[in-house]
């Protein structure tokens, strides 16, 4: 797309605000705006203007079906299609879409994981339009983002407690607001996700069964070359990777996904795809977009785009950075502001905001622990699973200078009386970062790093939103009926008092280190370093009650959702297992089998010259031994695997694939692995991380 084109493209597979003014009538414009910005309800009659414009725009571009879109507990997106045909008396076809159909949908909910909920309460469920996000065209399909929910209401999906979580978040926060003489009318919070990825050869990947049922190498010995010489970060684009990132732009920007930078990441192989923020819950839709259409449009270009947070050892695995903020009437509301009544405002939402998460952090941690993440957090690598605040160098100062009641000299510039100190403005574009810190305060957002790349961002905002809704909670409940002098001194001492509480979760240092981790456990932070040792927090009576207390989760939505997490890492170890197993019995062990052979027969033959042939002799004598090793692993890990999945408590399971599975799995792939590296090339039956990871 030129310049121009990008302007005229940009959005039109979105039913955008333009397009609803343009096409709805005056009134119903209005009503729909109402419910969109203030979360109203929306009545039938608006539903089947609305629904008639959309269909009427959508014939245009091309739709023949339509889809409500939705987010199950699995974190993917579902969609089941229908035509807008219906039949006429004479056999011909209208076409047509209700406001019914719009607003309301039935997938046959029974086969997407409910953690249990419908069994205890109904068996359908019902998709509800969620008009915060714009309907879109993918594949010729009005896409209509909605949220699934059963018929008593328990939600089924990801999304539903992210809109609970918004709404209260933003009834909290506008409690604050009013202390500070503010009405806002639209308070929400703000989201920028940096998707990472990998990308390899799509022949490659056909070749790796891991990476087709697993999305990750279960094999692979290291590759002579890592990513040591940090030469691909930021480096050059490679010309198939650079048209594949265009048509991604492309197909993004039509879709209105405000895709913006990419860039080669840290590891070899590996990108990132950064967009320009939005509300949260549409942030978190077009994420979800994003990955879809990096998937599909890799293969366009002879490429397969691998989404797992781990897709080879040795190198860095993937994540997605959560940038988050809160915005009130277009003003966000972690922007340190330029004048002292304004950092106070500031200063309350920073204090709320690291209360929350040193109150909240098992929450966190749970809410992006997976199978696959758990390669990342807790491994060898960014960031821990240790959840820690960090302030940066200026921030710091001030809040150290709060927290011991000094007065701040904030960098030369003037305090007001009350001891507020004024925030230098070169906060706003700081540039003091350290990666290593999971929850990072970069300049006017908070950066939430231990997301997983596959993950659907919803739950780590769902406790995030609660969290500091909590906090907004209890710091207006103690203020409301003070003013003036008297609500700013309190305002300010409840800022230090909330500051020294929470003051452990602050840490500057590096995350990655040892020392950090016995300082850790010294200030009784939480170090959870598997999914399954997280797990348990979920069902906290404690962290029920906060859920609910906010109308966010519900007991049963929440053990619900304990269930259907424990199952998924239960199912997706038990994958990885079987298809370990699958691949070392047909295709690793034949293939050294066979390379074995063919060296014995060289042996023997040389023993017949009379020629002793020692090397190839140990060579034949090493493989042997590594076909038993293997052999004998595959059968260990057989027996564990079946003894982890007969086992019926959830929790019980997973702590059997932790603590008997995964060293089974480490096993095999040691044995595997060894010999990747004396087989013959020509031998060995899948492609290497050398030549994989080098070559795209
Ligand atoms: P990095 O240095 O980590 O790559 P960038 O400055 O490029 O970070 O921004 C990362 C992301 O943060 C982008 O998606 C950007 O749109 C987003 N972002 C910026 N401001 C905000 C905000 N107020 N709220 C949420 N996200 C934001
Ligand atoms: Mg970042």
């Amino acid at each position: 797309m030129g310049k121009d084109k990008v302007t005229e493209e940009y959005g039109s597979l979105l039913f955008t605000d333009q397009v609803m003014q343009e096409r709805l009538p005056k009134p119903t414009y209005k009503e729909l705006t109402k419910v969109i910005k203030e979360g109203k309800a929306l009545d039938l009659d608006i539903a089947n203007e609305v629904a008639h414009a959309m269909k009427e725009w959508a014939l245009e571009k091309g739709a023949t079906h339509f889809a409500h879109w939705f987010q199950p507990l699995t974190g993917i997106t579902s969609e089941k299609h229908d035509s807008f045909i219906t039949p006429k008396d004479d056999g011909s076809v209208l076409m047509s879409f209700s406001g019914k159909e719009l607003v309301q949908g039935e997938p046959d909910a029974s086969s997407f994981p409910s953690g249990g909920l419908r069994a205890t309460f109904e068996a359908r469920g019902y998709t509800a339009w969620d008009p915060t996000s714009p309907a879109f065209i993918k594949d010729e399909v009005l896409c209509i983002p909605t949220a699934f929910i059963s018929y008593t209401g328990e939600a089924l999906d990801k999304k539903t407690p992210l809109l609970r979580s918004q709404v209260a978040l933003a009834n909290q926060a506008k409690r604050v607001l009013a202390l500070f003489g503010k009405q806002a009318t639209s308070v929400i919070t703000t989201v920028g996700p940096e998707q990472e990825y990998f990308l390899v050869k799509e022949e490659d990947f056909q070749k790796r069964p891991d990476l087709v049922l697993t999305g990750r190498t279960l094999f692979g010995c290291a590759p002579a070359k890592g990513q040591e010489l940090e030469e691909h970060y930021f480096g050059a684009i490679r010309p198939t990777v650079n048209a594949f990132m265009k048509e991604v732009d492309d197909e993004l920007w039509k879709l209105g996904v405000p895709a913006k930078t990419k860039h080669n990441e840290v590891a070899p192989a590996q990108h990132e795809l950064a967009p320009i923020f939005e509300q949260g819950s549409l942030a978190i839709d077009d994420n979800l977009l994003a990955m879809e259409k990096l998937k599909l449009l890799a293969t366009h270009h002879g490429l397969a785009c691998l989404q797992h947070e781990k897709p080879f050892d040795y190198v860095n695995g993937s994540g997605k950075h959560n940038n988050w903020s809160v915005c009130a009437d277009g003003k966000n509301l972690l922007e340190p502001g330029a004048n002292p009544s304004e950092n106070l405002q500031f200063l309350v939402f920073l204090a709320a905001l690291i209360a929350a998460v040193d109150k909240h952090a098992d929450l966190l941690r749970v809410s992006v622990s997976s199978a696959g993440n758990d390669h990342r957090l807790g491994a060898n690598e960014a960031p821990p699973a240790i959840v820690s605040v960090f302030l940066g160098d200026e921030l710091d100062e001030v809040v150290e200078g709060l927290i011991n009641d000094e007065a701040v000299a904030a960098h030369g510039k003037t305090r007001m009386d009350l001891g507020v100190p004024m925030l230098p403005d070169v906060l706003q574009d700081t540039t003091d970062r350290n990666r290593t810190s999971p929850f990072a305060f970069t300049g006017n957002k908070f950066e939430f790093r231990m997301c997983g790349s596959q993950q659907n961002l919803s739950d780590p905002n769902v406790v995030l939103n609660t969290a500091v809704a909590e906090q907004c909670d209890e710091f207006a409940t103690l203020m409301e009926g003070k003013e003036g002098d008297e609500f700013t001194a309190a305002a300010l001492e409840w800022v230090k008092k909330t500051l020294r509480d929470h003051h452990r979760i602050i840490f500057e240092g590096n995350g990655y280190s040892e020392e950090w981790e016995q300082e850790a456990a010294r200030r009784g932070l939480p170090n959870f370093k598997t999914t399954p040792d997280a797990l348990p927090q979920m069902i906290k009576p404690e962290n029920i009650e906060f859920f609910s207390r906010y109308g966010v989760l519900n007991e049963a939505e929440v053990h619900a959702r304990y269930v259907s997490k424990a199952e998924q890492y239960a199912k997706l170890l038990n994958i990885e297992a079987n298809t370990m197993v699958d691949m070392a019995k047909r295709m690793y062990l034949p293939a050294i089998s066979e390379y074995s052979s063919s060296l014995a027969g060289s042996v023997a033959t040389k023993a017949e010259l009379g020629l002793e042939a020692r090397a190839e002799r140990e060579l034949v004598t090493e493989l042997t031994g590594g076909i038993d090793a293997i052999y004998d692993a595959v059968a260990d890990l057989e027996a564990k695997n079946s003894d982890a999945r007969d086992i019926v408590d959830p929790q019980e399971e997973c702590d059997a694939y932790r603590d008997s599975v995964i060293p089974a799995m480490e096993v095999l792939r040691a044995a595997v692995d060894e010999m990747e590296t004396i087989v013959a090339e020509d031998y060995w039956p899948v492609p290497s991380y050398n030549s994989m990871l080098f070559w795209v």
